[in-house]
């Protein structure tokens, strides 16, 4: 074929040409060695060939003896072998210089036909079903090593309309496939179905898309890139609508894998004996309590710690068995707590007396678990030292076990309250010591939070209380670096539209162009839990790694933003409210608020979704 093509140019007195194809390199140079020859490619043996691919940085390209450098945002393979031969034309043709650079920045990238779609099951879903050629093939395949996904499958037809012998091209095809290293192959279609036997992979063959369909193959497949590579008359996009997950615009993506990276972290700084209890109140700092409470359970945690009773009782209805303490059990519920097994925290002489009257009713006739709130400085709750003779004296009469003594320090997180802290830690120490000496057996102890985990380490005793840590957050930003980001809360931009000079956005006319503008907007508002004071240029949302502030007042579902900055920018593009740019920590401070109140008012209206990688 080659033979044939190169036929067309014996009239050209130039032939400007790539030569990254060997074949195309060697028999050019044999045929037409007496006129002039130019080759571009990425390959350094090219007349024009790159100079440097650093990202963030300009491209150099080295024509002959002269380096030519131009800014280039798209650097896949394809489009930048394109920029060379463009870039060669025009040079050939003796326009300047400055002009080529100008016109091949000016070309807009042609759209993907690749798309990426986030499919169930946390797959990736790679749609390519518009053609296949062996180059769209390659391509496809190397736009796959972008994703960082350790296992992969394939869905191939029959290539239709090439005249070559189907051995040859098949073979080529099953090395480009098999240097993937892919877990499962799917090849559709009479012809390439011949040829599975050259296939590395786990191999399965079908005769037309339904029977991929139907055999439901694909809707088992879990955490893995796949990528649907097909000729147009196989219908393979229909595979798409299939593994699609259906997304809501506005999600808050919680990343369980991050969570584990984060708690073992702060285990890492811990003994190994040291128990470690999961704050998992208030519905898990807003994340969803069952999901986070399951996959922690899974992995082991000793304890959780629930604020009220029904929370706890929730956790227990849906299957969660590990202990529970729950901190601020109401008084009309201990029943319950004594029903579902829950332990509470006793913080007082009321609350001992309420709680023992519960369990002498219910009948329960061991010694029930309890857990002591101690008074070190918060003035929230707990028992005072002068309060600890009569507490012992109280205990020593009921059938109740104390199962741990503990205290919550107020300040671990401000380095300037240390000195406070270290009083706390003191108190905690003398008055647990002496409570344990007049008990006569020894509970367990604990009163580091996430904070105290990183800066008090010393102070971990039997157990520590992890919360905003396991989330990735740290008001340290050492600790920080080492932490994982969890949460994520992301939406769509719904519509732009262009503002013309001196025009108003949104109610009450709170914010006025003084030039053509683009805004944005998008639909979350005040009732997800944005708070309406940050809107009037105070936040910011992220936009292709932009940030852009939010223009006019908030709405109740939806907001306005002005994207004038954000490049590339169109409907339907992911919008990061917060946990990237702009991060959690600088959404609170648009908020003048912390982390932890931002997380508990996003609205259980906005649709939780778990990842696990
Ligand atoms: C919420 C809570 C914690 C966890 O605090 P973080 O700062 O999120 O680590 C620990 N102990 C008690 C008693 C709590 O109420």
């Amino acid at each position: 074929m080659i033979d044939e093509k190169i036929k067309l140019f014996k009239n050209s007195e130039v032939i400007i040409y790539n030569g990254d194809n060997l074949l195309v390199d060697k028999k050019i140079k044999e045929l037409y060695s007496s006129k002039k020859l130019i080759s571009y490619g990425l390959k350094e043996n090219n007349d024009v060939h790159l100079e440097k691919n650093v990202k963030d940085e300009d491209l150099i390209v080295q024509y002959f003896e002269e380096k030519i450098s131009f800014p280039a945002n798209q650097r896949d393979e394809a489009t930048l072998t394109n920029a060379l031969a463009l870039l060669t034309v025009l040079k050939e043709l003796d326009i300047e210089n400055q002009k080529i650079v100008q016109k091949i920045n000016a070309l807009k990238a042609v759209e993907m036909r690749l798309e990426a779609i986030e499919g169930i099951k946390n797959n990736i879903v790679i749609n390519d079903s518009f053609n296949l050629d062996l180059d769209s093939l390659k391509t496809a395949l190397q736009f796959l090593n972008e994703y960082k996904k350790s296992k992969k499958s394939l869905v191939l037809t029959d290539i239709v309309g090439v005249n070559s012998n189907s051995k040859e091209l098949y073979e080529e095809v099953s090395d480009l496939v098999n240097e993937q290293k892919f877990d499962f192959v799917f090849l559709i279609g009479n012809e390439i179905s011949k040829f599975s036997e050259l296939f590395k992979a786990k191999t399965f063959t079908f005769i037309n898309t339904q029977e991929l369909i139907d055999s439901k193959h694909l809707t088992e497949i879990e955490n893995q890139i796949i990528l649907l590579k097909g000729a147009r008359k196989f219908e393979i996009e229909r595979l798409k609508d299939i593994l699609e997950l259906r997304k809501h615009d506005t999600v808050l993506e919680i990343n369980l894998n991050a969570i584990l990276h984060n708690i073992n972290y702060h285990k890492s700084l811990l003994k190994p004996t040291t128990k470690m209890m999961a704050m998992v109140k208030a519905n898990s700092y807003g994340l969803g309590s069952y999901e986070i409470s399951e996959f922690l359970q899974h992995h082991h945690i000793d304890y959780l710690g629930v604020a009220f009773v029904d929370e706890g009782v929730e956790l227990r209805k849906k299957g969660i068995t590990v202990p529970i303490v729950v901190m601020n059990p109401e008084q009309h519920s201990y029943e319950t707590v004594i029903e579902y097994n829950l332990e509470p925290e006793i913080y007082s002489f009321r609350v001992l007396e309420l709680f023992y009257q519960a369990v002498q009713k219910s009948g329960y006739d061991k010694k029930y678990p309890v857990h002591i709130k101690l008074e070190t400085g918060m003035h929230r709750l707990g028992f005072k030292g002068y309060e600890l003779d009569q507490l012992s004296q109280t205990l020593d009469h009921k059938n109740l076990k104390v199962q741990s003594i503990f205290s919550h320090l107020s300040s671990s997180d401000i380095p300037t309250e240390k000195e406070f802290t270290l009083h706390q830690l003191e108190t905690f120490e003398k008055n647990s010591t002496y409570l344990i000496e007049k008990l006569g057996y020894t509970p367990i102890r604990h009163i580091l939070n996430s904070s105290g985990i990183t800066s008090y380490t010393n102070h971990q005793y039997d157990m520590v209380r992890i919360g905003i840590g396991m989330l990735g957050e740290s008001p340290s930003s050492e600790i920080q670096k080492q932490l994982q980001s969890v949460v994520s809360f992301k939406t769509v931009i719904s519509q732009i539209s262009i503002v013309d000079n001196g025009e108003s956005v949104g109610y009450s006319r709170r914010f006025k162009t003084d030039h053509k503008t683009k805004i944005a907007t998008i639909p979350v508002g005040y009732a997800d839990g944005i708070p309406r004071l940050i809107g009037n240029e105070i936040g910011n949302v992220g936009i292709n790694k932009t940030l852009a502030p939010i223009v006019g007042s908030i709405c109740m579902d939806m907001m306005m933003i002005n994207v004038d900055n954000v490049p590339n920018v169109k409907e339907g593009d992911t919008v990061t409210v917060f946990n990237a740019k702009p991060s959690l920590k600088e959404f609170a401070e648009y908020c003048k608020t912390i982390t932890y109140e931002v997380l508990t008012s996003i609205s259980p209206r906005v649709k939780r979704i778990y990842v696990k990688d």
